[in-house]
């Protein structure tokens, strides 16, 4: 079996307490839920129109983040109303509420430490990468054996998930309304499996939370196209440019094996939506999406842009995620744009890193080039590298995660192909353009024989 040790980031503070039998800790568990009472945001499918459609496509949206933003925020808000219906009652409301609830769990000390008080700063350079330095994100906690080869991995009770994260770190459940509007509401019955927004207790960024959808299910880590849409419908609930989503798969830097989002703002744009896009696929048949890729920039990835609703992209996504997952490609996905933009990097950092093929000065500082990391947020353990960050640094950093030209072109084919014929289409023409042995390793796991894993090939 291939495992790195690697120092565990504790996300939720029951995660350092050993579980007793029977509970009394008021946790999110099936013990604890039923006849529970918890803020509840309810909120409407969003409509989007050809209207709003352009607000996104036409360009312009990821400018919303570059700077001048007064402008842009303005701009969008324009085009967006009329457009979405009752979108005054719902503007930028999820948006204050979620932080004014993260700010009430920090008065009452449910923080790990106080990441307002980190430093930050942007690097000299073209591309304005961020470090910052968090000394306190280290756990004391014995370092856990990790298991990198493995996309898909079944869910395991036994081991630290979002059932057992207390009541007092949700910030409220996350529902689709049934009458087609939004409410707040400070304390109601909690559906059977609700979606939570919870605090993470080691944060990165002002207002870091974590989205668990249907938190009952027990589901792994990975994504599919309901869940995916969740997470797009938050953020473009949120409606706020510095409010992005974040993913990690399994082995790609997911510390927990139970479905979850990220979540954070932070008031800069990240260099990777800076970045230059060249379109890969002009005439999307799935509801005017556009596919492209990113140049000039340490990790290569595919860019997917909104055209006529969320549901359309959250399919396409999901489809190209779902190839990866099977094809035992670890990957990260970032949502950026209130919903409308979403990069996915396709990595190896941990295949590499199991390899011995990752240099040992980059290996040193123990950072996690995880979704943060790849868009250009480094979050640096060490005062010594915060003090010596540089750009070429955080491009050496970067570099080591991605994928070869070769490579990342064969599973660029791939996800299209996933997009708009399924993914189990990609799966078999994957098969059939070489030999790679992912697929051989994925259907044993699917199997559940999988005792030893092969690596998947450069
Ligand atoms: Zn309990």
């Amino acid at each position: 079996m291939l495992t790195i040790k690697r120092v565990a980031t504790l996300v939720s503070f029951n995660q350092e307490l050993e579980q007793a039998t029977g509970c009394g800790r008021d946790c999110l568990g099936s013990c604890c839920m039923p006849g529970a009472k918890l803020p509840l945001y309810t909120f409407r499918r969003q409509q989007i129109a050809n209207g709003k459609n352009n607000a996104y496509s036409n360009g312009d949206s990821h400018k919303a983040a570059n700077g001048d933003t007064a402008l842009h925020n303005y701009e969008l808000h324009e085009l967006s109303q009329g457009f979405v219906e009752n979108s005054e009652a719902a503007n930028g409301f999820l948006d204050s509420l979620l932080l004014a609830q993260w700010e009430d769990r920090m008065e009452r000390g449910l923080f790990r430490y106080d990441v307002t008080a980190c430093e930050t700063m942007v690097l000299p350079g073209e591309h304005g990468f961020i470090a910052q330095l968090n000394e306190g994100r280290h756990s004391k906690k014995r370092p856990t054996e990790f298991r990198v080869d493995q996309v898909l991995q079944p869910y395991d009770g036994k081991k630290f998930n979002f059932t057992k994260v207390g009541q007092e770190e949700v910030l409220f459940c996350f529902e689709e309304s049934e009458d087609g509007t939004n409410q707040y509401y400070e304390k109601a019955p909690v559906s059977e499996s609700p979606n939570v927004i919870a605090i993470n207790v080691s944060p990165i960024e002002y207002g870091h939370v974590l989205l668990v959808p249907r938190v009952l299910n027990c589901t792994p880590q990975r994504i599919d196209p309901d869940t995916f849409l969740l997470a797009l419908h938050m953020a473009a609930e949120a409606d706020n440019p510095y409010f992005r989503l974040g993913y990690n798969s399994l082995g790609a830097f997911a510390t927990i094996n139970h479905l979850h989002f990220q979540a954070y703002y932070l008031t800069a744009p990240f260099p990777v939506e800076r970045a230059p896009t060249t379109p890969i696929c002009h005439h999307c048949k799935k509801g005017g999406i556009k596919i492209l890729e990113l140049g000039n920039f340490p990790v290569q990835g595919l860019v997917f842009e909104i055209g006529d609703n969320l549901e359309d992209l959250a399919n396409a996504v999901a489809n190209a995620c779902i190839y990866l997952q099977n094809a035992n490609i670890p990957f990260n996905v970032l949502i950026a744009d209130r919903g409308g933009r979403v990069f996915i990097f396709p990595q190896c950092f941990g295949e590499k890193q199991a390899r011995g093929e990752v240099d040992q000065e980059i290996l040193d500082t123990q950072v996690n080039p995880a979704v943060w990391e790849i868009s250009g947020h480094i979050v640096l353990k060490r005062r010594c590298d915060y003090d010596t960050a540089t750009e070429e640094s955080a491009w050496r950093l970067l570099a080591e995660v991605s994928l070869t030209q070769e490579r990342f072109n064969e599973v660029k084919k791939h996800c299209l192909t996933a997009v708009f014929e399924g993914p189990n289409k990609a799966m078999s023409m994957s098969t059939i353009a070489s030999n790679l042995h992912p697929m051989e390793m994925n259907a044993a796991v699917l199997n559940g024989q999988a005792e030893h894993c092969l690596l998947l090939q450069a």
